[in-house]
């Protein structure tokens, strides 16, 4: 079994496919990282810097900091890094970061609140004492104050500042601290800290033993069921757009080639023209069924006006059925569950009840039984191929 990671498992997450194309197939995409994960690694990079000078006694200053920042922005940028919103150039990315440095600096300066104990420091654990779900990560600063109390240190540069309910369910800082505890039992405590660079604020989160074990029992389930999947879907989000995949995902293939070409090309492609002529005539479809709708009720109401059940026309009547039936509950509606029950305590519920065959074959992507009893249930069924179409909006500028 693979040493799996806290990205590792977000990342099935978030996309079953992405996973597949990233862990299973480990294809290189071309598009390595996105100008967002290129900020984040070069402020790591500083704040690792300036720790690890501190234990050589030295206080870089903030100028010099600053400096080295823009140094290994320099050294380290390329062309091939994505970027998403189109409205900014690297520069004003380049400009954030130096602000995140500027306001951490000034926030913690003299930094002297705790005392560094490992920087980017790798972890591993085995969460089942067995070697089969082992898990490894990277602390950006493990820090000690009082002899016993430890922090995990995590530096965030996203452009979100979670709610602390968020990351009181967070699952990365507190698998670390399973693995803190074991490396220093010495640790009386251990405070997760999160430091929300954008917005200059650090979060403090303890997690209790029996939380800590929650997460390790949740998180091998996770892996489970990991281990167990045979199909990898892929997942729509907003998340796509710094998917480094979505040049090869059939989800955005097409849009992602069709995006660099000219107006004249892009109307001519194959595809493009098919989706146009069937939006155009889906549109046509759209405004017939309207109309219908109303005539429908028009002619309904002129029956009923007129006392007849037929309306006449020139080529074809119109024949108006109309009936009064019983309708009970539906699946999720309220009543539903005290009817079943009625029915099944009364004996009629094989008189009135019968396979539903599309919850089976929904249940079936992924059935919850023994592997066994799942096969025997797939062998009742037979394969089918299932197309649709849904047609999804282009974002438009500004959106
Ligand atoms: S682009 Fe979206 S759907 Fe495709 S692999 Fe990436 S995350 Fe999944």
């Amino acid at each position: 079994m693979p040493v799996y990671s806290h990205s590792r498992i977000s990342c099935f997450e978030q996309c079953p496919l992405k996973y597949k194309l990233k862990y299973i197939e480990k294809i290189r995409p071309e598009i390595e990282q996105s100008v967002e994960a290129f900020l984040g690694s070069m402020v790591h990079t500083c704040l690792e810097k300036l720790y690890r000078d501190l234990r050589f006694q030295k206080i870089i200053t903030l100028e010099e900091l600053l400096a080295f920042y823009n140094e290994q922005w320099e050294k380290n940028w390329n062309t091939a890094i994505l970027m998403v919103r189109k409205d900014y150039a690297p520069e004003n990315f380049r400009k954030m970061g130096e602000s995140y440095i500027r306001s951490y600096y000034k926030k913690h300066h003299p930094f002297d609140s705790s005392r560094t104990v490992g920087l980017e420091q790798r972890i591993n654990i085995d969460l089942n004492d067995d070697g089969k779900f082992r898990l490894r990560g990277v602390i950006d600063r493990l820090a000690c104050r009082d002899g016993g109390t430890y922090e995990i240190h995590d530096y965030k540069t996203g452009s979100s500042l979670p709610p602390k309910k968020y990351l009181e369910e967070d699952r990365q800082l507190p698998l670390y601290a399973i693995a803190v505890k074991r490396d220093y039992p010495n640790a009386e405590s251990i405070k997760l800290v999160w430091h929300f660079l954008p917005f200059g604020q650090d979060v403090t989160v303890e997690k209790t033993e029996e939380e800590l074990e929650n997460l390790r029992i949740k998180t091998v389930e996770s892996i489970r069921k990991i281990e167990s999947s045979r199909k990898f879907p892929s997942r729509t989000s907003k998340l796509c757009d710094w998917c480094e995949f979505r040049p090869m995902c059939p989800e955005w293939a097409h849009v992602a080639k069709t995006e660099t070409m000219s107006l004249a090309g892009f109307m001519k492609e194959p595809g493009v023209k098919l989706v146009n002529r069937y939006v155009e005539l889906m549109e046509k479809k759209g405004e017939v069924e309207s109309e219908i709708g109303k005539l429908k009720g028009l002619i309904f109401q002129f029956s009923k006006d007129k006392g007849v059940n037929v309306v006449a026309g020139s080529g074809h009547d119109a024949k108006i059925w109309r009936a009064e039936k019983l309708k009970f509950p539906g699946r999720d509606e309220e009543g539903r569950r005290e009817l079943e029950e009625f029915l099944k305590k009364s004996g009629l519920w094989k008189d009135v009840s019968s396979l539903d065959a599309f919850l089976l074959s929904k249940t079936m992507e992924n059935p919850p039984w023994p592997e066994e009893l799942a096969k025997a249930v797939e062998k009742f069924g037979r394969k089918e191929m299932i197309e649709r179409i849904y047609l999804r909006k282009k974002d438009g500028p500004g959106d």
